[in-house]
């Protein structure tokens, strides 16, 4: 079977392996679709861990159970699933408690090495990841394509269940990228008023169809500024960074409201995770500025039943879709700025 292995930096290498055996307690999906993510994109740009030699990326993926293994009782030949990368180990502090994505052991499916992703025609899904993984079936009627957008929906489901986004708030999404444009989307449908800062032109252009009440370009314009002038000198309720650059962070605690909340949604480059801000108008302000990484399990199923009725505009958010041969393609398109979600269907 085909799969592509990350093997440097912005290099892909399509090889023909073996095609796998399936566990006695876990299945073989077939992939038909898996989403390139932004974490991706910058994974990309690193290159494969040291000494892993490779790894097969891809873990926004939907697919069909080919073969399940002798004692695998959760899921049938012929059952459409969507995955999510997470896999908790279910022992430590946190699983304990249900905290399952602050998991001391949290593993990924192709991020961490051992754990295969799905930009390969098959995936297998081993005992472990059907115990302590993200796995759901596919609600009827719910293309793979859109099944795949059901991860990144996840973590910004969750962002807005932690910020309690309500009727009245002003929220400043900062990045436009797909996860972006899937805040503008929730805030909005909370009721929110939602301003929106993108460097990049071309994605400003295409946020437009998410219908944020203002969009911002943050080198020609003072945001800060902006968002003082939008919410009468207040300051916004909430400001999500949803890109991986620490000045944003920077910026957003001088743009909230005393007492709001500022989300540092995107990671930073791993040799490059310092940010500064100013501790006086958090001091003074009451502002809580806070992390959030992934989402509980159940959070999934959510995702899913809200793309099948329609509530995320997963057509306006797939902007493209390459096949597995097109996968540097695929990468490219997603990381100039000129695509928002890209997908890979096999
Ligand atoms: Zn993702
Ligand atoms: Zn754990």
């Amino acid at each position: 079977m085909k799969a592509a292995f990350l093997t440097g930096p912005k290099t892909f290498e399509l090889k023909d392996i073996a095609k796998p055996t399936v566990p006695d307690d876990g299945l073989i999906l077939k992939v038909e679709a898996c989403g390139v993510c932004g974490s991706d994109i910058r994974r990309w740009r690193e290159g494969p861990p040291p000494g892993s030699g490779g790894v097969v990326p891809g873990h926004e993926a939907a697919g069909i159970v080919l073969e399940t293994g002798v004692d695998c009782r959760a899921f049938n030949v012929g059952d459409y699933l969507a995955i999510a990368p997470d896999v908790h180990c279910g022992e430590c502090y946190y699983c304990r408690r249900g905290m399952f994505n602050l998991c001391d052991n949290l593993k990924f499916i192709g991020i961490t090495p051992g754990y295969p992703g799905g930009f390969a025609e098959k995936i297998v899904l081993t005992g472990e990841i059907l115990k302590n993984g993200i796995i759901h079936r596919m609600p009827e009627g719910l293309s793979f394509e859109w099944a795949a957008v059901s991860e990144p929906c996840c973590s910004v489901l969750a962002t807005h269940n932690k910020t309690g986004t309500k009727l009245g708030d002003t929220v400043v999404v900062i990045g436009a990228g797909p996860t972006g444009c899937l805040h503008i989307s929730v805030a909005k449908q909370r009721g929110a008023k939602v301003i929106v800062s993108q460097r990049s032109k071309s994605r400003r252009e295409m946020v437009g169809k998410f219908k944020p009440d203002m969009i911002v370009d943050p080198i020609s314009t003072n945001l800060v500024e902006k968002v003082k002038q939008f919410t009468n000198g207040v300051g916004a309720d909430i400001v999500i960074c949803a890109n991986p650059v620490a000045e944003t962070q920077t910026c957003a605690v001088e743009m909230v409201r005393k007492g709001g909340r500022v989300i540092l949604f995107g990671g930073l480059p791993k040799a490059d995770p310092m940010t500064t801000f100013n501790g006086n108008l958090i001091h003074y302000g009451e502002i809580e500025v806070i992390g959030a990484f992934s989402y509980h399990p159940t959070i999934h199923k959510l995702a899913l039943e809200l793309l099948a009725q329609r509530k995320i505009p997963a057509d306006q958010l797939i902007t493209h879709s390459f096949s597995l041969d097109q996968i540097n393609e695929a990468y490219k398109a997603a990381s100039t700025g000129e695509a928002l979600k890209v997908i890979i269907t096999m």
